[in-house]
């Protein structure tokens, strides 16, 4: 067996996944887990229930990485870190003879062998099946580039359009509130979208916003700005007070500077500022009650879906109605497609790499299954 990457070391983006501590899949129950991928779970139930987050913390375990459960219930590896589950699994594939050929880039079918350009080099395999794990499109650099859908489409599968899932959104901020506070993350925040809502954290970036609360809701977002209509975030700074709370500790000091109320009432330097990012313009109420309501509701206008090549995933591929249930192209039962190169997304929290594992081992099991039966 011989896998091809094109990048020169295998798995770049499973090692970038490791810079954020590598969470691997999530301890909740497994009914609740498959909620996550939406309108995709009947399709990928098959899959998950064969290959659940307990078979793939094993699975890890097996490999010598001890795993842990975080406080939110999403599980990684002890360390933190990609690099030494990934170095066992190479090694145990070394073992098993795999052989790993980088630098070669698959470029399409030459009849009905694979055509790869390794290294400079055209060449050309006759194989009896083939496993397409290509990625999607976010981060190219680091390998998954969609170049493959052209050749997809050409071998009868239908592809979804792929978009940017779990991604950051353009906001036009103001100059100063952009070189001011640039790569700063907000912390404890609410953002509300319409009847979805999100807790956590967002970044502030040049261009926008990004981080774990904007990608729960990114979605909805991406599809509310698809369908044309003004998208306007609301991000409430102080989740844990009531406005009427909030109201009389900003009266409690109606004497002080603006800043100095703000700050009282316990917003750091970047939420206070972004409360004058607000649509209804930069100039605060000084009436307590108004101020509280503008505090727990600065309504943010998105101008935009950040690049894929910046999200964390992405949305549509391969469609379920060209797969068979083994995750063989219906077009050609001897090809096998698994991972994010398949129809379907979900949030952050381990379940992408959970579905990318049990898909992975679905086709191979899928492949495994050809061989016999036409051996
Ligand atoms: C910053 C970041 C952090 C993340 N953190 C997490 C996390 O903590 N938990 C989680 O569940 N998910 C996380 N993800 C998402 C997760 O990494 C992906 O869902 C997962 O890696 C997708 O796996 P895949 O095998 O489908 O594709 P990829 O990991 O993209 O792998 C595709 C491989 O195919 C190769 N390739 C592509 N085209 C060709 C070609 N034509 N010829 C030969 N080789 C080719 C690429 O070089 C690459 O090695 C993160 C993603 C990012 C960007």
């Amino acid at each position: 067996m011989t896998i091809h990457d094109r990048m020169p070391n295998p798995a770049r983006k499973f090692l970038l996944a490791g810079r954020g501590g590598l969470n691997l899949t999530h301890s909740e129950p497994l009914d609740q887990c498959l909620t996550r991928y939406g309108a995709a779970r009947g399709h990928l139930e098959p899959a998950i229930r064969a290959f659940p987050p307990q078979a793939l913390k094993d699975w890890c375990e097996g490999l010598g990485v001890e795993t842990f459960v975080g406080s939110s219930g999403r599980i990684f590896p002890k360390s933190m870190k990609a690099s030494p589950l990934l170095r066992a699994w190479l090694a145990r594939l070394d073992g098993m003879g795999v052989e790993l050929v980088t630098r070669s880039r698959w470029t399409g079918w030459q009849g009905d062998a694979l055509a790869f350009d390794t290294a400079g080099e055209r060449r050309e395999a006759q194989c009896d099946v083939a496993i397409f794990a290509l990625g999607g499109a976010s981060w190219p650099r680091l390998g998954s580039d969609g170049s493959w859908q052209e050749a997809f489409a050409g071998r009868g599968a239908r592809i979804a359009p792929l978009k940017p899932s779990n991604s950051g959104f353009l906001v036009s901020w103001s100059e100063i509130f952009r070189d001011k506070f640039a790569g700063e993350p907000i912390k404890r925040l609410r953002l509300k979208f319409g009847e979805h809502e999100a807790r956590g954290e967002a970044m502030v970036t040049s261009y926008g916003l990004e981080g774990g609360a904007i990608y729960a809701l990114s979605a909805h977002l991406r599809d509310a700005m698809k369908a044309g209509g003004a998208v306007i975030l609301e991000v409430d700074l102080v989740p844990d007070m009531t406005q009427d709370a909030l109201a009389a500790k900003l009266s409690g000091a109606a004497k002080d500077s603006m800043a100095n109320r703000l700050r009282k009432a316990g917003l750091s330097p970047v939420a206070a500022s972004l409360i004058r990012e607000d649509e209804g313009g930069p100039v605060l109420p000084a009436a307590p009650g108004d101020l509280a309501r503008r505090i727990k509701g600065v309504r943010l206008k998105l101008a935009g879906v950040a690049p894929i090549e910046r999200a964390i995933s992405t949305a549509g591929g391969v469609s379920w109605d060209s797969l068979s249930a083994d995750y063989s192209l219906k077009a050609d039962p001897s090809t096998f497609v698994c991972g994010e190169m398949l129809d379907w997304e979900a949030p952050t929290g381990g379940y992408l790499l959970q579905a990318c594992f049990a898909t992975g081992r679905a086709a191979a099991q899928g492949a495994v299954a050809r061989l016999s039966a036409t051996a």
